[in-house]
């Protein structure tokens, strides 16, 4: 593992600018609606913001774009909305306030919530279903199947299927209560990716203007690209596409679908309860390596720091597992019902940032940068790599890329440089799209003509952001003259004037 140069650590230790590389997700919720605690939480260090579809209203989460919005402008910093469609998560129907106590070796009968069961054997405990799933997900599930409730805690096994009713016995058993998750490991299902509601939710997220959509459940690239065509349709500047891995056809397809999505999630709950908690750091590990080879960026995700739901502190488990995420390469971690539900939401971006901060510092575990190349033929990698490369040997204090798409900014990313990458960009949902990605640091500045004195211009925003100062030596990458989309041609090593 290669060590960082020595005269970057000024970078960390004694410069005003203090440069954390892996970003936060913080999920949204009645923890964390109000703008004022959306401004904190930002100012804590969140970078994106996700709304967790799964739950709340329209209105809801208009209120919450909104106040996203005024935050992000009150902090002074680009924040991206990821807007989380739930997917076809199958879930069970409405039971008795008091849920049902399932024992081990009970018998219990799904059937279509709304109809009369049917065939249900006498003693076994009724359990309604969600009437539009109940007819594909007992013609797919074998006999012998597992059935697992509410994340996994509670598992049967398939008996009986008869469409659409299955007959199947406790193995684990526990209390169950409405609207219960269902999991059917091993069982490929035929389910639409994208359900009705799904549909509606994408509609509306896309009207609102959000960032980014996170797919859940996608099986295959083709899901990915069916979401993509919808959003054109709908969009002249659509968002941009999250894959989350939650499934097994999801883990084999990985390749393809890292070549069609724009990033990824590791989601590691569903995962966990799909293909078992012991595959979940293995599969983290390689997904996260095959992302960093080709520049698409990836957040890990669900209980980093799950204690702090209830806890001011994390765990020591927890901590380990946020800076081990940083160690694997992740561009970005995120917190689910630390930040959207639970007590301690502003001390769990606080630690989470700390826990960060310290990962990278570590020099020895932390690998810098990378033995990546950059792809044949692409102009815009060879700059960005051959910057980076500069950036480290002449001890710049920044990478500073001028860039239309933010695609010069994202290469550069690839290549990991230990100097902070700022994307001075001067379009506003362009930089906030960069919010997910390593080590970029996005700046909006007003329109950028051709004939600007792209240096002195330069110098401004290093300055006003307290990067750099006089003497300084700061790298510049850009395209000239046009300044257009995927045209940058050049580096330039410049020493800040007085
Ligand atoms: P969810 O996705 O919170 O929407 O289920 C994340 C996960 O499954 O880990
Ligand atoms: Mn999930």
């Amino acid at each position: 593992m290669r060590k960082w140069h020595p005269d970057t650590k000024r970078h960390n230790e004694t410069h005003a600018f203090s440069h954390r590389r892996v970003k936060i997700v913080a999920t949204l919720g009645p923890s964390s609606s109000s703008v004022e605690k959306i401004r904190e939480l930002i100012e804590e260090g969140v970078d994106v913001c996700r709304l967790n579809f799964s739950h709340g209203s329209h209105d809801f989460h208009a209120k919450l774009i909104a106040n996203v919005r005024e935050a992000s402008k009150a902090a002074n910093k680009p924040v991206a909305i990821m807007q989380d469609v739930q997917g076809p998560k199958i879930r069970c129907g409405v039971l008795p306030k008091e849920g049902i106590e399932l024992k081990n070796g009970d018998h219990v009968f799904l059937y279509p919530e709304g109809s009369q069961p049917k065939n249900a054997p006498k003693g076994a405990t009724l359990l309604p279903i969600s009437a539009e799933i109940a007819l594909p997900v007992s013609s797919a599930v074998q006999v012998g199947a597992r059935i697992l409730f509410d994340d996994g805690k509670l598992q049967t096994r398939a008996l009986k299927v008869n469409p659409p009713e299955i007959l199947v016995e406790v193995e684990v058993g526990g209390r169950l209560t409405s609207n219960k998750g269902m999991n059917l490991p091993g069982t490929p299902l035929s389910i639409p990716c994208l359900t009705e509601k799904d549909l509606e939710d994408i509609r509306f997220g896309i009207k609102q203007g959000v960032d980014a959509i996170a797919m859940s459940f996608v099986r295959s690239a083709e899901d990915i690209e069916e979401l993509r065509k919808i959003c054109k349709e709908q969009s002249p500047e659509p968002p941009i596409l999250i894959a989350k891995i939650e499934r097994e056809e999801a883990v084999e397809a990985m390749d393809s679908i890292i070549e069609a999505a724009d990033g990824l999630l590791v989601a590691r709950g569903d995962m966990a309860v799909e293909l078992g908690p012991e595959r979940v750091p293995a599969i983290q590990k390689k997904l996260i390596h095959s992302c960093n080879q080709l520049g698409v960026p990836i957040i890990t995700a669900t209980q980093m720091l799950e204690s702090m739901i209830q806890s001011p502190t994390p765990t020591r488990a927890e901590a380990s597992d946020v800076a081990n995420a940083v160690f694997d390469g992740t561009d970005a971690v995120m917190l689910s019902g630390e930040t959207a539900s639970g007590q301690y939401p502003l001390e769990a971006v606080r630690i989470m940032s700390e826990i960060i901060m310290e990962a990278e510092r570590s020099s020895e575990f932390y690998s810098g940068p990378t033995d990546m190349v950059p792809m044949p033929g692409s102009t815009v990698e060879s700059i960005e790599f051959s910057a980076s490369r500069i950036a480290h040997h002449v001890g710049a204090v920044a990478i500073a890329c001028i860039t239309h798409s933010g695609l010069a900014a994202r290469s550069l990313a690839k290549f990991r440089p230990e100097t902070p990458i700022i994307a001075i960009m001067d379009h506003e949902p362009m930089v906030r799209r960069l919010s997910f990605i390593w080590g970029v640091h996005g700046v909006l500045i007003p329109k950028i003509l051709a004939t600007d004195d792209l240096f002195g211009m330069v110098e401004t925003v290093l300055r006003e952001q307290g990067i750099a100062q006089t003497d300084d030596i700061v790298v510049v990458t850009a395209g000239i003259p046009s300044l257009r989309r995927g045209t940058t041609n050049m580096v330039k090593v410049h020493k800040i004037g007085r």
